[in-house]
């Protein structure tokens, strides 16, 4: 239970709903930032503007997903307030207050150093991005369902990348009867591509592994799928760039060419919010735990 420790959630979209629900679940005093529009109100939880919290007894400071903007700016969907992470905020917080964020940015690391504070980014885990890898390869299948006249089953699927979100992608579009071959540039996933019955190719062979794909789909954050590649592939070729922006394919190229390409940032967010706010708030109301038994150990 986190009886007792308060615990400021500054703005937010659906998926902060769920981590609300949680923490009142484990018992937290709450100060909701950033919720005055939302109809729904939680028992337990005090909806309050930026200066009438008391930051001198929040030991944890939760922002949505993507942190703050680059001048400290907190996104909500719930409120048209503007809503602002200052250093003078921050500075008013006990010094073991610790801040948590789906990422980070110049910003926001640039606050916590100033402030000596603690910066947690959930996105970074293992076990976040692994989880969060389930609603985003449901959303790509949405996509290519959407963007395509043919079926998944039987289709030529090439996944760049074997990370905790390209492995997924690969086993359940090959569960679903695609044939699926995975780009990868370290041997040992070449092994692992080769051990899970798709067919592995080295990513510098990337152009020759193209010339008939159906669909393409990019979880490499750094420019693969270049001009060259996409000059190699058929025209009827869906290319879905699931990398952070600004995605790894040349955009500009693929539309010249009058091939298909969308980057798809987001897709939890989109498809599964719950199930997104779901995968946050469990690792969330761990971490709070650790760190307020760690304390009391102390
Ligand atoms: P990850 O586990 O770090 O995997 C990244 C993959 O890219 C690894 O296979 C890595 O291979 C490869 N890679 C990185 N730099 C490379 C380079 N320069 N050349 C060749 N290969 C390179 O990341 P992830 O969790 O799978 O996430 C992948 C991307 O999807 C990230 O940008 C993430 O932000 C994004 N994402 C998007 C959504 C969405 O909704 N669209 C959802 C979740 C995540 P090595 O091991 O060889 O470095």
């Amino acid at each position: 239970m986190l009886t007792g420790l308060h615990i400021a959630v500054i703005g937010g979209d659906a998926r902060q709903l769920e981590v609300i629900r949680k923490l009142i679940e484990l018992d937290a005093k709450l100060s909701l930032i950033g919720f005055d529009q939302l109809d729904h109100g939680f028992t337990g939880a005090s909806k309050e503007q930026l200066n009438e919290v008391d930051f001198t007894t929040v030991s944890a400071i939760i922002l949505p997903v993507p942190g703050t903007n680059m001048e400290g700016q907190v996104d909500t969907i719930f409120s048209n307030e503007k809503i602002v992470l200052t250093e003078e905020i921050v500075k008013n917080t006990p010094e073991h207050c610790t801040i948590y964020s789906g990422i980070t940015n110049p910003y926001l690391n640039q606050l916590v150093a100033s402030t000596n504070r603690k910066l947690v980014q959930l996105f970074e885990r293992d076990d976040v991005a692994i989880y969060n890898a389930i609603p985003t390869v449901e959303g790509t299948i949405m996509m290519v369902i959407q963007h395509t006249d043919i079926t998944i089953h039987n289709s030529k699927v090439a996944v760049l990348g074997l990370g905790r979100v390209g492995m997924s992608v690969a086993r359940t579009f090959s569960a679903l009867g695609a044939k699926v071959r995975v780009g990868a540039r370290k041997s040992e996933h070449i092994a692992r591509i080769f051990e899970m019955g798709v067919t592995p190719f080295y990513l510098n062979e990337l152009s020759s592994n193209v010339s008939d794909v159906d669909v393409c789909i990019n979880t490499i954050p750094h420019q693969i799928v270049t001009s060259d590649v996409i000059s190699k592939m058929p025209a009827h070729t869906l290319i879905i760039d699931l990398a952070s922006k600004p995605g790894g394919t040349d955009f500009r190229y693929a539309e010249k060419r009058g091939i298909k390409a969308l980057l798809a940032p987001g897709l939890p967010g989109i498809v599964a919010p719950k199930t997104a706010g779901q995968i946050v708030a469990k690792v969330l109301a761990q971490l709070l735990k650790e760190e307020m038994e760690g304390r009391k150990g102390n």
